[in-house]
């Protein structure tokens, strides 16, 4: 999700830029205020990803933002009553926009709130409850979200929603929390629902810059093969047998890499004990031995090379397999 004022176009464009480039693939950004709406038409032309507008409140901004964007995240609940509802439900129609309906722990209807308290099953209901308002609408284009601020509550309500039916849903765990456990919650709670297929959109949340949830999602699809992308490094924690310094050199391959968008794997192994096996499987592979290191490229020893050499060589490699 954008971070800058929405308002503001060019500075918007500029992030969902850098976030396109960091292998986002689809993005939202807040609508509070009408300011906002009118920047979406540029925004929209300056990007080639599809644009969501989060709407809360104002179903006039609704209105208006739906002529531009690809998707509506609106909570029909509280966007005003059902006339109003229905003139936002009827552009949709009009305009084949999806809505999503963002059910969140720390904003659920009072009603809900008291008869469930705050619970994966309240989540549900909630959720429910929405899309109820838009059934009665004539309205199923929709992707729903359920999201706590914690992992188990999180898990727990998407098995429920999607054991009742089959509509899309987003994933995320929300204020998930600072780059460091955000991360990891998210890596938790979205791995466990993907794994088990359910998901169809990710969200990280993060208390940071929006390329860190783009660099974290990324990697939760690359860890569960869902997607191929980039440069994935695969390092041996090391040990007394380490024959040289594996995490400075897997940090640096993996800093000076992060702009190659081909699939390929590079394993930086200490020794020979895992080291033939993990290199033989990688594009790349470098083991270390005691007086020099293996390279290996495509399963094949091709050279012994000295450990300030690893980095230079494993990057001209690199180039060279891109140029193929
Ligand atoms: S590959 Fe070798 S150096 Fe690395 S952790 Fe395993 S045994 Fe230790």
């Amino acid at each position: 999700m954008a971070n800058t004022l929405t308002k503001d176009a060019d500075k918007t464009v500029k992030q969902i830029h850098i976030l396109e480039n960091a292998g986002c693939e689809i993005v939202r950004v807040s609508v509070p205020d009408i300011e906002s709406v009118n920047a979406l038409k540029k925004i929209k032309e300056n990007i080639s990803i599809p644009l969501v507008a989060d709407i809360h409140f104002d179903y006039k901004l609704a209105l208006e933002a739906a002529k531009y964007v690809d998707k509506l995240r609106i909570n029909p609940g509280n966007i005003g009553n059902e006339e109003k509802i229905k003139l936002v439900v009827n552009e949709a129609k009009d305009r084949n926009l999806p809505i999503r309906i963002g059910v969140n722990l720390g904003s659920l209807d009072k009603e809900i709130e008291a008869k469930f308290g705050l619970t994966a099953k309240a989540l549900v209901e909630s959720a429910l409850k929405h899309l109820k308002i838009l059934e009665k609408l004539d309205f199923y284009d929709t992707i729903v979200a359920l999201k706590a601020s914690d992992v188990p509550r999180t898990i727990e309500a998407y098995r429920m929603f999607a054991k009742l039916n089959d509509h899309p849903l987003h994933l995320g765990i929300t204020e998930a929390g600072t780059s460091f456990s955000g991360s990891i919650k998210s890596a938790i709670g979205i791995g466990t629902l993907l794994e088990q297929g359910i998901g169809d959109t990710i969200r990280v949340s993060l208390s940071a810059d929006p390329i860190e949830e783009v660099k974290v999602g990324k990697e939760i699809l690359k860890a569960l093969k869902l997607r191929k992308f980039g440069v994935e490094v695969i390092a041996c924690p090391t040990c007394a047998r380490t024959n040289f310094d594996v995490a400075k050199i897997a940090t640096e391959i993996e800093n000076k890499t992060v702009n190659i968008k081909k699939p390929l794997t590079i394993a930086i192994m200490g020794c020979a004990v895992n080291g033939p096996g993990e290199a033989k499987e990688a594009d790349l592979g470098i083991v270390g031995g005691k007086d020099a290191h293996l390279l290996y490229k495509k399963g094949e020893i091709i050279e012994k090379i000295a450990e300030n050499e690893i980095i230079n060589r494993i990057l001209k490699e690199l180039q060279n397999e891109q140029s193929n």
